[in-house]
């Protein structure tokens, strides 16, 4: 049996035809004239929120998108309050009725593919594959989940005890959960915490990033209206030093998944450690310091694709990206010569045009972080290669994608959250020493080797940590249910998002010990 049991992952579109290509601009046309709101979203009522202000697009700060407000401490008192009245009647549904809400929900968002993927485009800086593939995974992880709901939620297990005893375990929902999410995964990381936590019976206070609130009010208002009683899920948008750290301090929550950067998760768990009362379970997925290894076995074609697929492609805003290759010195320069070619060819422009490659970065921060490091490059790195901006830099916060070569295998301390890819030099005989200093830096995410010989691929793999490897492919792009995704280290807690084990950490378990 599939994965999601008899249907298949989400479907999606194919814009060299006509027909995708005129849905798509119709659903642009009409977000485009609609006048978006984010706000405080309790017990289905959108409030009137704190601090309002207009929300502009990353590829064009001169297109209003709508009105944002942030949620109050009274809202988020009410949302706690609200989720803990609605929460234990949604655990003791049970894991197979929880389960039909989850797909209800899947369908009602699948059957609006087209608006998500122009709302994800105006708001996040999505070229439209991107924004399909979010679309997708964020159904397919409502689906992923119910069905985990179903097979470990449906009742208490039997195990084997002493005669005259029956000895049960069943799973239940810990209460209030706290999901905050991050801007580059607006819809799909936003909807598979909410899912996860719902799935495993608990009531969720969803705090999207400050980027993207307005893709995770719509998302919001569709669960509500696709029959998600409201009070199991309220949408409380704003900063993470207000709104966020609020909701991590109050003490009527139960848990907090976060997805995000390392500092702003070890915030989190200080914030967690320090509060009185329960110890509460904290789920963080959070950076990578991402390398790929190729040796001279590997396909040349394939290696420049995989590489710019995985450092370029959206725009380099994947916690999954790749930062640093390490090419072997004898085919450094061929691998070189072509990258920079190909990254000539791509197309960087108005994500919502289905012929752009790469969009914007998320904000004038994120724009302004990347050219300090670009200006450290120049100082003690070689820059391959900077793909020229023309009119586009005026306009939004687009970055230009760059390679640069540079001087030591452990030259990045953090990740660098863009299109930068750097390459590094090195000699085969070293290998081990080359990975031991990437592995040093103490992320573990994802890695990816280019190599014909297993041995190889086995070797990095064994000196490198990572949660999630690939070999002779792109490192981005997990999918639901094939490649659950998350790392360990500095990248994250665990579970894996979008893995059969994913549910449990929601999850309260009870033993119960009869004495018949
Ligand atoms: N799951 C995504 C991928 O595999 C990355 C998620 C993230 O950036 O947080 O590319």
């Amino acid at each position: 049996q599939d994965m999601y049991g008899d249907r298949l992952n989400s479907l999606g579109r194919d814009y060299t035809q006509a027909a995708d290509r005129e849905a798509h601009q119709r659903a642009l046309e009409a977000v485009d004239v609609e006048r978006l709101v984010a706000g405080p979203i309790v017990g289905g009522a959108l409030g009137a929120g704190v601090e309002p202000y207009e929300a502009t697009s990353p590829s064009d700060r001169s297109r209003v998108l709508g009105q944002v407000s942030e949620a109050s401490k009274a809202d988020i008192d009410r949302a706690v309050a609200l989720g803990h009245e609605a929460q234990g009647e949604w655990d003791r549904l049970g894991g197979p009725m929880r389960a039909a809400v989850l797909r209800r929900l899947a369908d009602a968002l699948e059957a609006q593919l087209d608006r998500f993927v122009a709302l994800l485009s105006r708001e996040a800086g999505k070229t439209l594959n991107d924004g399909v593939a979010e679309v997708r995974e964020a159904c397919d992880f409502l689906r992923y989940y119910a069905l985990l709901a179903e097979q470990q939620f449906a009742g208490p297990i039997t195990l084997k005890g002493p005669v005259g005893e029956t000895n049960q375990l069943e799973l239940r929902g810990r209460g209030v959960f706290v999901c905050i999410s991050p801007w580059n995964f607006p819809l799909a990381i936003f909807t598979g915490q909410i899912a996860a936590a719902l799935a495993a019976g608990n009531a969720v206070l969803a705090k999207p990033a400050e980027q993207t609130p307005l893709v995770a009010a719509e998302a919001v208002r569709l669960f509500h209206s696709a029959g998600l009683d409201p009070r199991l899920l309220a949408l409380l948008p704003g900063r993470g030093e207000t709104v966020g750290a609020a909701l991590t301090e109050h003490p009527g929550i139960d848990g907090v998944a976060f997805t995000g950067g390392t500092e702003t998760a070890w915030r989190i768990n200080r914030a967690l450690a320090a509060k009185p009362g329960p110890i509460v379970p904290f789920i963080a997925e959070t950076g990578g310091l991402n390398g790929m290894f190729v040796d001279t076995t590997a396909l040349r074609e394939q290696v420049i694709d995989d590489v710019l697929l995985s450092a370029v492609g959206s725009a380099g805003q994947r916690c999954s990206a790749l930062r640093v290759l390490y090419a072997p010195k004898d085919s450094a320069d061929m691998l070189i010569e072509g990258l920079k070619g190909a990254l000539e060819a791509m197309v960087i422009g108005d994500p919502a045009d289905p012929s752009t490659d790469i969009g914007p970065v998320i904000d004038a921060e994120a724009r302004e972080a990347l050219e300090a490091h670009v200006t450290r490059l120049e100082g003690d790195a070689r820059i391959i290669y900077r793909k020229p901006l023309g009119d586009l830099a005026g306009r939004g916060d687009f970055f230009a994608p760059t390679i640069a070569e540079v001087p030591s295998p452990d030259y990045l301390e953090r990740e660098t959250f863009g299109p930068i890819l750097h390459v590094y030099r090195y000699d085969p005989a070293d290998l081990e020493a080359v990975a031991k200093k990437l592995a040093a830096r103490g992320y573990g995410l994802t890695l990816g080797v280019h190599s014909r010989i297993d041995a190889f691929a086995r070797e990095v793999m064994e000196l490198v940590p990572a949660g999630n490897v690939y070999v002779n492919r792109s490192i981005i792009g997990a999918v639901v249910g094939v490649q659950p995704f998350g790392g360990e280290g500095l990248s994250g807690t665990g579970p894996k998002a979008g893995g059969p084990h994913a549910l449990l950490r929601y999850a309260s378990e009870r033993a119960v010990s009869v004495n018949i």
